[in-house]
């Protein structure tokens, strides 16, 4: 298919390629010139602008940084919605509040074009490998129409729902996650603290009540696995500052929906302390530094 992709980052250019590989004809477009160029040499055709993107695309898919970035590129004059056409898809991958995506789409259904949100979760190394898993919210046919797409860029396609409902399912996963990693931090910490080896606690939590996937597979504590990002400084991985971004998500879709999240905001405060003092570029499960230096 005719493929515009707008977005190439982190994210986006693997993402892109991997669309290409499959035999796609992909244009992209990124504001930034060294992207359009690092794409250019790697098989996408190069846009000159949101508008030359969209045009004679059949699919076209976002991969930006966050709400503000998808009201934009969609919504002003020269945006997406100005030059879609009937019958296309749009497809916005980004990670933005449910309530945007959902007016976004009305704004797209208004012109008579379809769109899904479609947020990621496997990070940049589940972009590279095409074993991404997307959340889709929106109409059940737009949902298939999308799936074949999205196939060729992952492996666990979910539909969760009407519009805006993969936002809601990739945030609230998270919610859980960053929760779950600052109480795997805390015990962690707690118990090499008072004298045990944290190897040795970890195995046993991993066959207790205490396991989840941040004490099994993506242990905070350094050395207790050899693969997780904490036995190589907390490098690669998926960003604290990303996680405290769907971590704010989380509290301002908790305000409007009047439910309270009381672990999640003391969280979002943690990963905020933990960004402010300049760690937001290291992998998330380094919040176990704000318990490992006191
Ligand atoms: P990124 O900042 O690397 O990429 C976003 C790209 O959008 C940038 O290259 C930027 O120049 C471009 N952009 C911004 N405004 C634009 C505009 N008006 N027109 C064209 N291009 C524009 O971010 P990323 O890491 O690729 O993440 C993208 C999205 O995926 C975010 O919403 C993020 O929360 C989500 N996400 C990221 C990861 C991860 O591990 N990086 C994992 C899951 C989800």
């Amino acid at each position: 298919m005719k493929i515009g992709f707008i977005g190439l980052g982190n994210m986006g250019n693997p993402m892109a390629r991997n669309l290409a590989k499959n035999g796609h004809a992909v244009k992209g477009y990124d504001v930034v010139p060294a992207l359009l160029d690092k794409a250019a040499s790697q098989g996408i055709a190069r846009a000159t602008s949101v508008a030359d993107c969209v045009a004679g695309s059949e699919v076209v898919i976002t991969m930006l940084p966050s709400s503000p970035h998808v009201r934009s590129v969609y919504g002003n004059e020269s945006g997406v919605l100005a030059h879609a056409k009937p019958g296309m898809l749009l497809v916005d991958s980004s990670t933005i509040d449910p309530l945007t995506a959902r007016e976004v789409a009305f704004d797209a259904l208004a012109k008579g074009v379809a769109m899904v949100d479609a947020p990621v979760s496997g990070g940049t190394g589940g972009a590279e490998a095409g074993t991404l898993t997307f959340m889709v919210g929106g109409e059940a046919k737009d949902f298939e129409a999308a799936r074949t797409i999205l196939a060729a860029m992952g492996k666990n396609i979910v539909h969760c729902g009407g519009s805006g409902n993969g936002q809601v399912a990739k945030i609230c996963n998270n919610l859980m996650l960053a929760i779950e990693m600052i109480a795997t931090s805390e015990g962690m910490t707690l118990a090499a603290k008072l004298g045990m080896d944290p190897k040795v606690f970890a195995g046993i939590v991993n066959t207790s009540s205490g396991r989840c996937w941040s004490s099994d597979t993506y242990n905070p504590y350094p050395g207790v696995l050899e693969n997780a990002p904490a036995s190589r400084g907390y490098a690669g991985g998926f960003g604290a500052d990303l996680m405290l971004k769907d971590l704010t998500l989380v509290t301002e879709a908790a305000k409007q929906a009047k439910v309270p999240v009381l672990m999640g905001a003391i969280a979002q405060q943690v990963y905020q302390k933990h960004s402010a003092d300049g760690h937001g570029g290291k992998d998330f499960s380094s919040v176990i530094l704000q318990y490992l230096k006191t």
